[in-house]
């Protein structure tokens, strides 16, 4: 799909399309549109959300505002923002930051839970370690122990 030339009213000059937020509001796409940079003709239903929940004049407004460096996240913020609106009308990306919030405290007691098992099993494994090392002990002071003496040793424990 590569542009055809023939498109209407694009600058004929110029060989590129417009811009998804241009070509949309049924506007030329200057060499310095505001949105051209960030709104590719690739992808029309980015900017149509941004467009919808926000309106491009504030879209245009807040672009200009903000310092060029910072407005790619800018865009991918609003763009981010308008989805989730769209998706979810009441809430927005609200929804999903709750349920994320959720997962997190899950998660953290989940870890909380691990923390204490692992203590737990570090405190038995060394105990038990202890011990095994105190009967090997005892095992090697007696030259000839049998097998019983032993069991018996361990049952008293
Ligand atoms: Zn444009």
């Amino acid at each position: 799909m590569k542009e055809s030339g023939k498109k209407e009213g694009a600058a004929s000059s110029s060989s590129s399309p417009p811009c998804a937020a241009c070509r949309l509001l049924r506007r030329k796409c200057t060499h310095d549109c505001v949105f051209a940079p960030y709104f590719p003709p690739t992808q029309p239903h980015e900017f149509a959300n941004v467009h919808k929940v926000f309106g491009a004049s504030n879209v245009n407004k807040m672009l200009q505002e903000i310092p060029e460096h910072h407005r790619g996240d800018a865009v991918s913020s609003m763009v981010y923002e308008a989805n989730a609106r769209v998706r979810d009308p009441v809430y927005g990306c609200v929804g999903a930051i709750s349920s994320l919030q959720q997962q997190i405290n899950i998660l953290q007691t989940q870890l909380v839970i691990t923390q204490a098992e692992a203590m737990h099993l570090r405190v038995h494994h060394t105990a038990s370690s202890n011990i095994i090392e105190s009967q090997a002990k005892y095992f090697c002071d007696m030259d000839m122990v049998e097998h019983t003496s032993y069991g018996d040793s361990m049952r008293s424990c």
